[in-house]
């Protein structure tokens, strides 16, 4: 027997009818890279996406065609999120700090029918389009007169196409598997491959991750999303903020920490999200000009491990909570998020330390377990590594047009990470596969060794690799960026990990450099250090 519920498809036009109908006069505030500020409120944002969507279809756009974005996130972002989906197109978010060959070859194999971007990018689309001949029109997002030169023909006027159209437009309702937006992966090796999400999965995260364990957003939240609208839908903190009515703060291209200061403050920001990077330029200009942050409460750091360091940092001389979480593009990309239990707030501020080091706990709807090379489940008793294997309703099952063949196994999703589980269902990874360092035939953690250099006081940033070793196959070398005007010597920092590791997980040698590598969504390029460190030899061997 069926239940006798209504069978209401779950729409991403639906999040931001929400919006409208309960928190209309609610905030979101942008910054431009056109220079200023813009604000208005959700029910103008959903009045203008109506106007959008409009305007799509008067430009012949149909269900199914995918529409790029190169673009920051401003309110005009927003309102290509909504638009473009709540008409049952597809959005394809385009990270613009690829290179342009990945960037034409995304286009292309998306099939992008136009592409919406920002004055920043008016060179990077001048130079793409001869090899992107699919596109049919390119839309800047700006006003007329905000037009930089340019040599792109037939070029369209964001504002234009919206001003064109009235908002008399009704948001259609369809099966809610529909395709919504599609977002590449970073692609460390072999093309890009895309990560189709639907209406379905995007409603489903959007509630996932505002539970209060997970990223717990609310109406009496002011959130301004660091991580890029083109990182895997800025966390889907966009969606999630429409389905809370937080008011939202737009930082545009402007996320040094001078600038993310000002906004938090002008706009009394409650939580942030953003990977290491970000939080680490925050932290040298807060403590730099000796700063605080006075309505910061939380500040969510994901995307690659936080250092416990920043985690200490934040939390006692700012008295911020940071939510450790972990995810990927393929899980939309909520997986786990740091929050302790009921039994967990008796515990001593070590103890407690412990548990928060961790990349946390499954939130519902995304399922963890561990395997060996056999696929044979290991136990969850926070000391066996495995693969670590996820599976639920927002996590791919195959990635657009069938690239790279059928991922899963028996169902499941390998993430490509290593971790332990702990009893208490606390997931921690020691490392992408493909960093992990092998010595001797045991397995060595590279970011547990980065997490204890950089809390020496002299390291800004710090990587692990494992460098080829005659003996050992590989054996740890830590390549350090040191903080302006500190210094550290070499025994120094190999004496810092005494007491802290086993003694045959020390790094074998230190190397000083003016900076690390990184990837375009602000990870570490273990890929491109261990390219530039190649010739490297330990000494003596
Ligand atoms: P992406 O799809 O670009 O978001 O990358 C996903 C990968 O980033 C994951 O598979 C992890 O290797 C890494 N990652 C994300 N969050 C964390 C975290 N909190 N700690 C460690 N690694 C992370």
């Amino acid at each position: 027997m069926l239940g006798l519920m209504m069978n209401q498809p779950l729409m991403i036009s639906g999040l931001l009818r929400h919006a409208e109908a309960n928190h209309g006069d609610t905030e979101i505030v942008s910054r431009l890279a056109v220079g200023g500020t813009h604000r208005y409120t959700y029910a103008a944002a959903a009045k203008r996406s109506r106007q959008l969507a409009k305007a799509l279809i008067a430009l012949g756009v149909k269900a199914e065609d995918r529409i790029g974005t190169l673009a920051w996130n401003t309110h005009r972002h927003f309102e290509i999120y909504y638009a473009v989906s709540g008409m049952a197109a597809i959005c394809h978010t385009i990270n613009p700090r690829l290179f342009p060959e990945q960037i034409s070859y995304i286009v292309n194999h998306a099939d992008d029918r136009f592409i919406f971007f920002d004055v920043t990018f008016v060179k990077l689309v001048e130079a793409l389009i001869p090899h992107c001949p699919g596109v049919k029109s390119w839309v800047i997002l700006c006003k007329r007169d905000e037009i930089p030169e340019n040599t792109i023909p037939g070029l369209q006027c964001y504002e234009d196409l919206v001003a064109a159209q009235g908002d008399d437009f009704e948001w259609p309702e369809f099966d809610e598997n529909t395709a919504s937006s599609l977002c590449y992966t970073s692609g460390t090796t072999g093309n890009p491959k895309g990560v189709l999400y639907s209406h379905r999965s995007t409603v489903l995260h959007a509630y996932g991750s505002s539970l209060p364990d997970a990223l717990g957003g609310s109406a009496r939240d002011c959130i301004l999303p660091v991580v890029p609208m083109f990182h895997v839908n800025a966390w889907g903190l966009p969606y999630a903020c429409a389905l809370t009515g937080a008011k939202l703060v737009m930082p545009g291209p402007h996320l040094d920490g001078a600038s993310l200061y000002a906004m938090f403050e002008e706009e009394g920001v409650t939580m942030s999200a953003g990977v290491p990077t970000i939080w680490l330029g925050l932290l040298q200009y807060l403590q730099g000009n000796k700063l605080k942050l006075s309505t910061v409460k939380r500040l969510v750091i994901g995307g690659s491990a936080a250092p416990p360091a920043m985690i200490r940092a934040f939390d006692e001389h700012f008295g911020i909570t940071v939510l450790h979480a972990w995810g990927m593009t393929e899980m939309s990309p909520l997986g786990t998020v740091n929050t302790y239990k009921f039994k967990h707030l008796a515990l001593s501020a070590e103890e407690r330390d412990r548990i928060r080091l961790k990349q946390g706990r499954g939130i519902f709807g995304v399922e963890l377990k561990i395997v060996d090379g056999d696929g044979t489940t290991l136990p969850n008793d926070g000391k066996a590594f495995g693969d670590l294997m996820v599976r639920g309703p927002w996590i791919t099952s195959g990635y657009f047009k069938s690239e790279g063949g059928n991922p899963l196994r028996d169902g499941w999703f390998p993430t490509g990470d290593v971790a332990t589980i702990d009893p208490d269902g606390y997931m921690q990874i020691t490392d992408r596969s493909k960093d992990v360092i092998k010595s001797g035939g045991e397995w060595i953690s590279s970011i547990d060794l980065e997490n204890i250099a950089v809390a020496h006081p002299a390291v800004a940033e710090a990587a692990v690799i494992g460098a080829a070793h005659p003996k050992w196959d590989e054996r740890p070398l830590l390549v350090v960026v040191k903080k302006p005007g500190q210094e550290v010597g070499r025994d120094e920092l190999i004496a810092f990990y005494d007491g802290k590791v086993a003694k045959w997980w020390i790094p074998d040698d230190v190397i000083f450099v003016d900076d690390l590598p990184h990837t375009a969504t602000g990870k570490l390029s273990k890929l491109q250090l261990r390219d530039r460190l190649r010739e490297y030899r330990f000494p003596g061997a």
